[in-house]
């Protein structure tokens, strides 16, 4: 027990007694007064006076005495005491029918002490009773039985039934007792998970904010906290900073702001967004994504988690930076190495063996040449975005023009085209070509010896769909789902050169289109890319 339960418990018994007490004195006391009120002289008795005076001392005491700090059996004498006070009263003023007085202490002492208390209680008082009013009687005949023993059979229905009720008290009280103690345990449990919790989110290195469903943060952990109180860089969530797209050149719309969509219950996936103006020191990029999450029936809200990735899109941007300028001085030289090599080629009078020679040069050069075109590509598109030209065109010269050009390049593989049919559209031939191009190389370069690549167009009157198809390799499911990833290159493929930025080159050209590239492969037996590009001069999706 508690030290303040105890206390408790402490003051509960005392009052008890004293309010029990109370009853009794006050019902006295209501007699007195209306005995002196209506002037009769009953005090000039001695033996009533005196049983009035033994309960008003009674009252007195149990309003003085801390029954707490005495043994519980001790209480048992202020009823035990009222019995003798009353049966005083009763031998002073018989005519007063001052035994039913008996009741309070009798109804005290069963609900106290139970079995033993309504026995005490009954017994001491009939006992009294019977003794008293029996030596009243001058001649005792059997009719006298009755009348003498009404007092007593009322006074055990009362201990008896007030006993019974005591103990159906009891025993909801214990088995109250024991609801409240597995709530107390039960609490004590939730509070300790609440608090574990609370530890956990505080240790975590990205912010976490919980806003409720009237758009109020309820709930930062530590290192949101800190966040805000560095105050030297804004925050995600900060009104007094613009906010950029992943891009970090376009302003998000006001209603696009992650916390604004979080305010209106709104759940996203994690996306990045830059906080301040693009030259300002301070600026700052996160993560951001915002997952609801149901707290009650009737309380919903979102938990918004944010991660600084300030310093990583800073070290992606340095070695973009890096790898644009050297990629940028390797590709003149080799222009002008693979011209010259051409050049050198025209000659009639080379040697068979120089002719062989110089020819792997060129190849080489061209490779090299690709590869180095590919990296400047994809830094440029990080830098700065596609930009595309559109013109009238037609999908199937390009894609003849390409088999053409591959063909001279296709070793063992044999490269056909399949249904071409013929489709005029609005787009950008260059970029399209690049497409084309990265995808038949590739199903060149994965295939196996004497394998075979088949080109075809299906076009409807909405829609372009240009598929390439090998009888290489193939890509397990893993494989595919990264595969457009920058820099990706699956495992079974590493013995074969290359970048892994042409898929990711090609699938923004598709999508700059309004389109999109797809995969199928069977592993071992060979993989379908399909580009879908829409009729329609289509202005391209953001993505
Ligand atoms: P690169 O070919 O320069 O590595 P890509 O972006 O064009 O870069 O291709 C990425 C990866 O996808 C390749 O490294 C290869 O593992 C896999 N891949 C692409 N095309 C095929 C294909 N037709 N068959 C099997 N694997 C392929």
């Amino acid at each position: 027990m508690s030290s303040r339960t105890r206390r408790m418990h402490r003051l509960g018994i005392r009052r008890s007694v004293f309010l029990s007490q109370l009853v009794m004195g006050s019902c006295v006391l209501a007699l007195v007064v209306l005995l002196l009120v209506l002037n009769v002289g009953v005090f000039a008795q001695y033996t009533f006076f005196s049983g009035v005076v033994i309960i008003f001392a009674l009252t007195a005491c149990g309003a003085v005495v801390d029954w707490s700090r005495l043994p519980l059996w001790t209480i048992v004498i202020v009823p035990v005491l009222d019995i003798v006070a009353v049966t005083l009263m009763r031998i002073g003023q018989p005519s007063l029918a001052v035994a039913f007085f008996y009741i309070l202490p009798v109804i005290w002492l069963a609900s106290y002490f139970e079995r033993w208390g309504a026995l005490l209680g009954a017994g001491l008082s009939s006992v009294l009773y019977i003794a008293v009013t029996a030596s009243e009687t001058s001649s005792f005949g059997t009719t006298d039985v009755p009348r003498i023993l009404v007092v007593p059979i009322t006074l055990a229905l009362v201990a008896v039934s007030t006993y019974r009720a005591a103990a159906r008290n009891r025993a909801q009280r214990v088995i109250l007792d024991r609801q409240s103690g597995l709530l107390e345990t039960a609490l004590e449990r939730s509070k300790k998970g609440e608090r574990l919790l609370d530890e956990v989110l505080d240790t975590l290195p990205f912010g976490v904010v919980r806003m409720n469903d009237s758009a109020r943060v309820e709930f930062a952990n530590r290192a949101y906290r800190s966040w805000v109180a560095r105050q030297t860089a804004p925050v995600p969530g900060d009104i007094g900073y613009r906010v950029y797209a992943a891009d970090a050149r376009t302003v998000l719309p006001e209603h696009e702001r992650p916390f604004v969509r979080a305010a209106r219950g709104e759940e996203f996936g994690e996306s990045v967004v830059w906080m301040g103006e693009p030259e300002s020191e301070v600026r700052r990029a996160y993560a951001v994504a915002g997952q609801r999450v149901d707290v009650t029936d009737d309380s919903t809200g979102v938990v918004v988690v944010a991660r600084d990735v300030t310093t990583e899109l800073e070290a992606v941007k340095a070695r973009d930076d890096l790898m644009a300028s050297v990629t940028h001085e390797l590709k003149n030289p080799l222009t002008s190495v693979a011209g010259f090599v051409e050049l050198a080629l025209e000659d009639p009078e080379l040697s068979d063996v120089t002719r062989r020679q110089l020819e792997v040069v060129l190849k080489s050069s061209d490779r090299m040449l690709s590869l180095v075109t590919d990296l400047l590509e994809a830094s440029r598109a990080r830098a700065v975005g596609f930009t595309l030209s559109r013109a009238p065109m037609d999908l199937a010269d390009i894609v003849r023009d390409a088999a053409e050009a591959a063909r001279a390049r296709s070793g063992d593989v044999e490269l056909r085209l399949g249904n071409l049919d013929d489709a005029p559209m609005i787009a950008d031939a260059f970029r399209l070509r690049q497409v084309v191009d990265n995808l038949v190389s590739n199903a060149m370069k994965y295939n196996r010896a004497n394998g075979s690549v088949t080109v075809t167009i299906h076009a409807t009157s909405d829609d372009v769909k240009l598929a390439v198809s090998d009888t290489g390799v193939g890509l397990t499911e893993s494989e595919m789902t990264q595969l457009f990833t920058q820099y990706y290159r699956a495992p079974s493929t590493r013995n074969v050169g290359g970048t892994g930025l042409g898929l990711n080159i090609s699938r923004e050209i598709a999508r700059q289109h309004g389109g999109d590239i797809s995969v199928h492969s069977v592993p071992g037996e060979g993989s379908t890319f399909t580009v879908h590009l829409p009729r329609s001069g289509n202005e391209g999706e953001e993505r």
